[in-house]
């Protein structure tokens, strides 16, 4: 174990959470001479969170070399992850232009290799104590702020006293409850099932996305050959669902444009999801707390994006606090400058995905994009950037966007047009 040093302080920083956030924090923070004990409430250091579907967004892509994961993850058969997004005007198929560079991309890898992977990376860093079987249950405050927390665990109650207590622990985050930080709610009007197969060839071998508005459908492939599949309908199509919850996954896939071939691969898990996920915000920051993850920011399961936020936010929070959390600067200056830069890079797209989570068909907007996109190659790429997070709202529909997008739509109309002494009147 890491010896205690400051007087008062067991660590500099505690977290609240050994998933992807908790555990990069952790390394991240090390890295830059912070003490840690990065606490996870489940004993079993193999633990992985079971309901996602492990698409990794490509902003999640310099987090990972950072963390020095690429060479360990490739090895375990991530697949660099491509896609393909059906929609009604035809298939979105981003690619490299030409003379370009290749496509950002991040990993699909199943949470049972990435989590397990990650954590034991946080437990190998100097300046990391991982504490398993640490259930935070309470924060130890003084004058008003929260200098420590207290954890149950197999031989009892402990208190561990930090400058910072990080919540990492997910969108229930037991650390803002006990601080008292709210998080704001926005209904997901879909509900959605997931399940893993072997021997399910997916056209092009890349992943593929289905817009069918308002009902979507994912099909991605994996480590090890297993390729997940979720289904995420509009709620409105939940009862009628659950009454033959295996015959209506298997309907639905099928039913799909250019389906997946489900009845010929080999199911290896069970049909397991959620029928009320709303997108969650909180404020980033508390007087000696800080957010990460899901704790801070919780998406619609259906973008894909929460892993990837997972780590960027580690990395950020890493970025502004470490120098602070070892006593060497302001901690509130430094947590603001954290709060301030969560909000303005996820403010945006969380209300853009909070709108979408409504179920509704595309608005006006939607509709001039992916039809472009499914109609012009670099459009497309405009699309996947947006889509990998690599760009925000105000970047994807600048006005130079969306008069290209216009453009191409035009040009579509005036090629698909038949000729004028073809057409028939009032037709
Ligand atoms: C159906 C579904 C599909 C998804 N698919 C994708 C996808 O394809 N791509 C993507 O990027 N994202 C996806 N997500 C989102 C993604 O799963 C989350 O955004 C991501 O796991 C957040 O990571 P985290 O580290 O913040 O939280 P978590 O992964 O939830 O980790 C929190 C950790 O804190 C621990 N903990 C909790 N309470 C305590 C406590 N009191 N004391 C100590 N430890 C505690 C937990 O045991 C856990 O280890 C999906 C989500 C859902 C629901």
């Amino acid at each position: 174990m890491t010896k205690p040093e400051s007087a008062g302080y067991d660590y500099d920083v505690v977290i609240s959470g050994a998933g992807l956030a908790g555990s990069a924090a952790a390394i991240l923070l090390a890295r830059r001479g912070v003490r840690v004990a990065l606490l996870e409430r489940r004993s079993d250091p193999e633990a992985y969170k079971v309901l996602c579907t492990h698409s990794l967004t490509a902003n999640a892509y310099p987090v990972l070399d950072e963390l020095g994961l690429v060479p360990a993850l490739e090895e375990a058969g991530a697949v660099r992850n491509e896609a393909r997004w059906y929609t009604r005007w035809g298939w979105i198929e981003p690619r490299a232009a030409p003379a370009g560079p290749g496509l950002p991309y991040a990993y699909n890898v199943r949470r049972s290799t990435l989590d397990p992977l990650i954590r034991s990376r946080a437990a190998q860093t100097p300046g990391v104590d991982l504490l398993l079987g640490h259930q935070v249950t309470g924060l130890v405050r003084e004058a008003g702020r929260t200098s420590g927390v207290r954890a149950s665990t197999a031989q009892g109650e402990r208190e561990i006293r930090a400058r910072l207590v990080v919540g990492a622990d997910g969108k229930d985050s037991a650390v803002a409850k006990f601080a008292g930080v709210p998080a704001r709610l926005y209904e997901n009007a879909r509900f959605g099932y997931l399940a893993h197969f072997r021997n399910l060839p997916l056209h092009g071998g890349i992943g593929q996305t289905w817009f069918l508005e308002p009902d979507m459908a994912y099909a991605f492939p994996n480590d090890d050959g297993v390729t997940v599949i979720a289904v995420l309908p509009d709620k409105k199509r939940l009862p009628a669902f659950r009454d033959d919850l295996e015959g209506s996954f298997l309907e639905f896939v099928r039913a799909l444009p250019e389906a997946p071939l489900i009845d010929s691969a080999e199911r290896v898990t069970k049909i397991i999801g959620t029928v009320d996920y709303p997108l969650h915000s909180r404020k980033p920051t508390a007087p000696g707390v800080a957010f990460i993850g899901d704790a801070a920011l919780t998406g619609d399961p259906l973008w894909g994006v929460g892993c990837g936020w997972a780590l960027q936010s580690a990395q950020w929070l890493a970025e502004a606090v470490a120098s602070a959390a070892t006593g060497r600067g302001d901690l509130d200056r430094s947590l603001a400058v954290y709060a301030r830069g969560h909000r303005r890079r996820l403010r945006g797209h969380q209300y853009l995905a909070a709108d979408f989570a409504r179920a509704r068909p595309f608005n006006p907007g939607e509709r001039l994009m992916f039809s472009a996109a499914a109609r012009d190659e670099s459009m497309a790429r405009h699309m996947h950037l947006f889509a990998s997070r690599l760009i925000g709202p105000l970047h994807f529909l600048n006005p130079v966007a969306l008069a290209k997008a216009a453009a191409v739509n035009i040009k579509h109309r005036g090629a698909a047009a038949p000729p004028a002494h073809l057409s028939h009147p009032g037709s």
